[in-house]
């Protein structure tokens, strides 16, 4: 494998593998609420986030109406 390839799988592999530690540091941010009243309560407009949501997206702490740049 030639050198520039041999970086570019790097930075690929690194991209996915930054992208996995931001997903389970919201998962574990989720988790950590499991039991608190917050949980299913999107952080930014307080409203009831549907379960639905949570399930295809458990990570996601905002409802559907809220920016999600922050996560
Ligand atoms: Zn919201």
């Amino acid at each position: 494998m030639s050198r520039m390839g041999a970086i570019n799988n790097k930075s690929v592999a690194e991209e996915s593998l930054r992208q996995a530690e931001n997903k389970l540091k919201s998962l574990n941010r989720v988790l950590s609420k499991l039991d608190s009243d917050d949980f299913g309560i999107c952080l930014k407009c307080k409203n009831k986030i549907p379960y639905v949501r949570i399930l295809i997206r458990p990570q996601s702490l905002l409802c559907v109406n809220c920016p999600q740049y922050l996560f």
